[in-house]
């Protein structure tokens, strides 16, 4: 744990910390800067400004006592009272990580309107939770991670959990970093493995060298050990009913914000990263996936045009999505979105390790490739080796 403190002898005053604080943490009072710690992101810009050596982090020489740290948050995503249905796949790696550390699990929602105590409570007890900590405010229905990040790094001071898990969707990646920085602790970002091993740490699996070897990492020596886990790469199960009752918490904050009311005035709409028609990809049941063998902008519309009419999300390969042709959020792969959908068919694929990473873990698998050596048809359950537009018209005309 740090801290970060200004030397009052040295302090003149001189206000060019508090110009350069992007988080509106500093105030000058009786001629001396002020740091706001609740606010404060350890950015070191103010200490770079700072012409008089005024102001320095703190690192605490007290040594962290792991036996003060107990249990595992899941930090779930919860919005307008929607929960999302990813969160339920990470609650049920950490109850499967819990039987192996004998850490209980909390699943922790923030939010402004709730979705009722006992739903919560039905909801979350059928994937084997006992804990809930649902902390509201009526602020709280807009996301804005730089809030979001100070509520929860707050939490976690006061209740000292050992494991923290995030998703990495874009709520979890931009919110993870934030809280580990401010909390002086370790984040593996993007796992697609976790484990406890015989001391009881988080093994924190993920692909590194562009997916050509599996790194584990362990972070002994700083508490909570956290890490952001990719969408559908665990299966969530329900946990047989147990009789013993589910321990709901719900904690008001604050109503306060690290953004100025000024510059949330500045947000005119929040938008979906999707186009509104498109089915979310990691809820999708049926994807159908456009490669480069679409060959053209129109070759992808009319891919994308099949899909809707047979109730699929529309996805791509990143060749695809290079050449302009898709959004960045249609990709599937390494660099991607992650899917586990009962049924993708892939149109025009070839099957690199890249995109594979992203939808081996589909149901059945389809592939459409006029090249019978294509890779795609390794991992395949249905291989059709043929032109893709002449199987789109065959369809068709069966319809
Ligand atoms: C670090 C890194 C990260 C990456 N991340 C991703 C990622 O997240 N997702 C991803 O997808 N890729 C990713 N890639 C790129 C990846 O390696 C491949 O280049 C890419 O997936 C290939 O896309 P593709 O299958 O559409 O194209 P190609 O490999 O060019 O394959 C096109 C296929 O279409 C077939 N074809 C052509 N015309 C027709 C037709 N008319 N009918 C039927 N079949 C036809 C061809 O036989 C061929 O097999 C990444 C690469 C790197 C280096």
């Amino acid at each position: 744990m740090s801290l970060i403190k200004v030397n009052q002898e040295k302090c003149n005053g001189c206000g060019k910390c508090l110009k350069v604080c992007n988080y509106n943490a500093i105030k000058i009072e009786d001629k001396k800067a002020n740091i706001d710690l609740y606010s404060c992101t350890f950015c070191n810009a103010c200490i770079d400004a700072c012409k008089f050596d005024a102001i320095k982090i703190i690192q605490s020489d007290r040594k962290i006592d792991s036996t003060e740290y107990k249990g595992i948050w899941v930090i779930v995503e919860y919005f307008n009272a929607e929960l999302k249905n990813t969160s339920f796949q990470l609650i049920s790696k950490a109850i499967e990580l819990s039987k192996a550390s004998g850490d209980e699990v909390t699943a922790v929602l923030i939010g402004g309107k709730t979705a009722g105590n006992e739903k919560l409570k039905r909801i979350f007890a059928e994937y084997g939770v006992k804990k809930i900590k649902l902390i509201v405010n009526d602020k709280l229905d807009r996301y804005i991670p730089e809030d979001f990040s100070v509520i929860i790094s707050t939490e976690i001071l006061v209740d000292k959990p050992k494991i923290v898990l995030f998703l990495g969707t874009i709520f979890g990646r931009s919110l993870a970093p934030r809280v580990a920085t401010r909390i002086r602790t370790g984040l593996t970002a993007d796992c697609t493995e976790l484990q406890i091993d015989k001391d009881g740490n988080l093994l924190q699996i993920r692909p590194t060298y562009g997916g050509k070897i599996l790194a584990t990492i362990i972070s002994p020596y700083n508490y909570p050990q956290m890490a952001s886990v990719r969408p559908n790469v665990f299966i969530k199960k329900k946990e047989p009913l147990k009789d013993a009752g589910i321990d709901l918490t719900v904690k008001k904050t604050e109503a306060r914000s690290v953004i100025s009311a000024k510059e949330l005035k500045k947000i005119l709409k929040v938008i979906s990263n999707t186009d509104g028609a498109q089915i979310p990809l990691d809820v999708a049941k049926i994807i159908f996936c456009a490669g480069l063998g679409v060959g053209s902008k129109e070759g992808f519309e009319l891919v994308k045009d099949f899909a809707r009419v047979n109730g699929a999300a529309i996805a791509a390969t990143r060749a695809v999505v290079d050449n302009g042709w898709a959004s960045v959020s249609e990709q599937i792969g390494q660099t991607g979105i992650t899917v586990r959908p009962e049924l993708y068919i892939g149109f025009g694929v070839s099957g690199a390790i890249h995109h594979i990473i992203g939808m081996r873990n589909s149901r059945k698998i389809v592939a459409i490739n006029k090249d019978l050596r294509a890779t795609i048809f390794k991992i395949a359950d249905y291989c059709i080796v043929a032109d893709l537009f002449d199987v789109i018209d065959k369809l068709k005309s069966n319809i």
